[in-house]
């Protein structure tokens, strides 16, 4: 491509990449055929999250080829909160955009979430309106999560809310400016705060490949945001254990009673056993709760980077 590199673009696009060899050329195909306008005031910054395909060699010919794309590529697979990361720290333009390479995020929405943000906004955010060509137990689950999270967190995280985000310098600082390594950008995007301005449009399905995500991924993320963003769950073993007390006070009362007036002698394991069974069940889940914190603070203690670049250009 003729277009030359800006010293300080106006827009850096952020693309984290992982096994992506089917979409990009037509990621980048849509880039330029939407945002022709901005050609000339534009980076295009590819994060290749350790793909195992063919990934970074289309990446790499697309930035031999144009001067605005720029790339990084990482030593193994982060995640995409990694990849995200270091694009945002990467990137240079006075707006930052981050989308992915699979057409879900269409860039065609860009130029109007440009204009958002130039017009006073620090943030334009995206939003599906509706979860067509998801597999409805996906969905509903998606739902639960979105509602426990409105209960258990301060943070109000919009439902069906991607992150597809448009930012300027001073939101995308706030971002960076939050060192936690456990991230969990769908909570520090609303935690930051600023003036967020939404978008809607009707879900894409991705236009080649596979998603990254099967239901245990997301099961597992979804409970990193619970535990990144509320000491809730810690509150409910307490509150467990206090329960339990109070019932064993009152079942000891009982049973002594039981035997002064009737004389019943104690009978039947099977109560025993139940209970047993019961009351260890909460203590490992108590446990399970604590030790998931630890686990968090653990990883937070270590310090270790959040990702490691092999390659750039
Ligand atoms: N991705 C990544 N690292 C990963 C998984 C995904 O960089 O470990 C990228 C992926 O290439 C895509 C974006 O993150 O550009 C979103 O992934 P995907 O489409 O699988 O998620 P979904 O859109 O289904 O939520
Ligand atoms: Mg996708």
């Amino acid at each position: 491509m003729e277009s030359t590199a800006p010293a300080i673009p106006l827009l850096s696009l952020v693309v984290p990449c992982y096994n992506e060899e089917e979409s990009l050329p037509l990621f980048y195909q849509d880039v330029q055929e939407k945002l022709s306008s901005l050609k000339g005031q534009m980076e295009i910054l590819f994060i290749d999250d350790g793909s195992r395909d063919k990934t970074l060699e289309i990446i790499r010919s697309l930035a031999g080829a144009d001067p605005m794309v720029h790339y990084m590529s990482f030593s193994r697979n982060f995640g995409k909160e990694a990849a995200m990361l270091a694009g945002l720290q990467g990137a240079r333009g006075e707006y930052i955009a981050v989308l992915d390479a699979d057409g879900q995020d269409p860039p065609a929405l860009i130029p109007q979430m440009l204009e958002a943000v130039q017009g006073g906004y620090d943030c334009a955010g995206t939003r599906r309106v509706n979860r067509l060509g998801e597999p409805p137990v996906r969905s509903f689950f998606a739902r639960r999560f979105y509602a426990l999270m409105q209960r258990i967190t301060d943070i109000n995280i919009v439902d069906g809310a991607r992150d597809f985000r448009l930012m300027n310098r001073k939101y995308l600082q706030a971002l960076l400016d939050i060192p936690e390594r456990n991230r969990f950008s769908k909570g520090i995007f609303p935690w930051i705060g600023f003036k967020t301005r939404w978008f809607e449009y009707e879900n894409i399905e991705r236009v080649a490949g596979q998603t990254k995500w099967s239901f245990w991924k997301l099961f597992l993320y979804s409970l990193e945001g619970i535990f990144a963003f509320s000491s809730k769950p810690l509150a409910i073993a307490s509150v467990m254990g206090f329960l339990l007390f109070i019932l064993s006070i009152l079942f000891t009362l009982f049973i002594v009673i039981r035997r002064l007036i009737w004389g019943d002698p104690v009978d039947g394991w099977a109560s025993t056993v139940s209970i047993i069974l019961f009351c260890s069940g909460v203590q490992l889940l108590s446990t399970g709760i604590v030790g998931q914190y630890v686990a968090k603070i653990y990883t937070e203690v270590k310090q270790r980077p959040q990702y490691i670049i092999r390659e750039q250009g």
